[in-house]
């Protein structure tokens, strides 16, 4: 396949999300002319902030976690400028609640790569045998095309209260039916990594603040331009490389040492290069907002088993859950499932039942289905036309739809058009 051998001389990175943002600000750090163009008024596209008006606050489309084995998401924040924006607890532990069995638990790794925490009744899952812990392994020497439920055992105590909450939250998919080989590649990095690599990290003071208003000062003050309202409505396609891009009421001819990183979701790169394979089948996610302050002591996450509640999020002065693989829940009425996890939050966080101010976020295409049928369908970042390159979590980056992964493919795209 060509590639872009001149060093080009501007790139233009279409769409804002941390996809694009990844790939503008490596280019940008490298002294590259960049200009970014969103087609919304908006930058951070499904790892945003904005003012809701019923709650009367700014809140995050959806809680995002990510994890301190996520290297390019920390390198990333690292170059804005914006790592301390995340708050980190000194050790990787995860507070459990069962509201079946009214039961609570404390999962606490130790840092380093021998997990011996699995072997202390304090830290381990209760009720989980040392032998459920070694079958994960299995996952990890999955075959190719494998679902979960195809190379471990779905049940068991291990399972229940701590794989299926973090599997389901870090695939966005039943893990039963998930890729195996994805599954595996977030046990490596994480897990298998020592519990170093696994302490929680959350933006307290949202999304926008930590991933992406930094990320555009960040471009700007390198010289570069960001475009909204720029929504891309053809690429123009020639033998071997994109001579145009037309936005409609304009359209860029491109020079012959021009780029472009198409960091768009699936549905929109299947439209703007034809005949390119991309994930067809998407999960939901949904999060219910609660305008309260969290009560002293409230743990900042909490993973709820037998709920519908996944996960308790504790921000100032809001309660917030979340929960993945959720496409059951879209054609609820919204108030019906707000007064339900209202009910679970309340007793989970010891709160009278009167339901404060709420909001209902349902993301129906929050990311693709880790299904090993659209694993089977990501692309590669490279492309047949050698000034084009492809970012988004649906990219082939080895990693299921994460904010790590999205931060990994645009950086990909970015060494691809412009090696070091
Ligand atoms: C509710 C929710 C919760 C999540 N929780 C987590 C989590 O806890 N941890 C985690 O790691 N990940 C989580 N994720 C996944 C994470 O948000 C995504 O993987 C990541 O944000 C994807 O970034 P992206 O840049 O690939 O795509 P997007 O964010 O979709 O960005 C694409 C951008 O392209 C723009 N665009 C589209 N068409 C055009 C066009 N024609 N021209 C110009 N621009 C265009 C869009 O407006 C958008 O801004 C969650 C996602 C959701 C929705």
């Amino acid at each position: 396949m060509p590639r872009h051998r001149l060093t080009p001389r501007h790139i233009h990175v279409v769409g804002a999300g941390l996809a694009g943002l990844s790939a503008a600000v490596r280019l940008a750090s490298r002294g590259l002319a960049v200009t970014i163009h969103e087609a919304t008024n908006q930058a951070g596209g499904r790892c945003r902030s904005y003012y809701d008006s019923t709650l009367g606050m700014e809140i995050d489309n959806g809680n995002h976690l990510v994890l301190s084995g996520n290297k390019a998401a920390l390198s990333y924040l690292d170059i804005i400028g914006a790592r301390a924006g995340l708050a980190a607890p000194p050790s990787a532990s995860f507070p459990f609640i069962d509201l079946a069995a009214g039961e609570r638990w404390t999962v606490r790794a130790n840092d380093g790569l021998v997990p011996w925490w699995i072997l202390d009744p304090a830290r381990r899952v209760p009720g989980a045998r040392l032998s459920e812990y070694l079958a994960l392994a299995k996952l990890l020497r999955a075959k190719a095309g494998a679902t979960i439920g195809e190379t471990i055992s779905c049940s068991g105590p291990l399972y229940q209260r701590l794989i299926e909450p973090l599997l389901t939250a870090a695939l966005n998919t039943e893990p039963r039916s998930g890729s195996a080989a994805l599954a595996a590649a977030i046990i490596r990095e994480t897990l298998a990594a020592g519990g170093r690599n696994y302490r929680p990290l959350i933006a307290h003071k949202g999304l926008s603040n930590v991933f992406v208003a930094p990320a555009l000062r960040y471009i700007v003050d390198h010289g570069g331009a960001v475009n909204f309202g720029h929504r891309l409505r053809r690429l123009v396609l020639g033998a071997d490389r994109v001579t145009a891009i037309d936005f409609g009421d304009m359209t860029i001819h491109l020079t012959p040492s021009d780029a472009v990183v198409l960091a768009v979701p699936p549905t929109a790169a299947e439209f703007l290069v034809p005949g390119s394979p991309t994930p067809t089948e998407f999960r939901a996610i949904v999060n219910a907002h609660f305008r309260i302050d969290p009560p002293e002591g409230l743990a900042p996450m909490i993973g709820v088993v037998n709920g519908m509640a996944q996960w308790l999020f504790a921000f100032p002065g809001r309660l917030s859950v979340t929960i993945s693989a959720a496409d059951n829940l879209l054609d609820l009425p919204r108030e019906d499932l707000a007064r339900r996890i209202w009910g679970e939050v309340a007793a989970i966080a010891d709160l009278a039942d009167a339901m404060p101010a709420w909001q209902i976020v349902r993301e129906r295409r929050a990311t693709f289905a880790a299904v090993p049928q659209e694993e089977a369908k990501r692309p590669v970042a490279e492309t047949a036309w050698e000034n084009l390159a492809l970012a988004g979590d649906w990219t082939r980056t080895g990693l299921p739809a994460t904010i790590e992964g999205a931060i990994r493919s645009g950086a990909r795209a970015a060494e691809i058009l412009a090696p070091p």
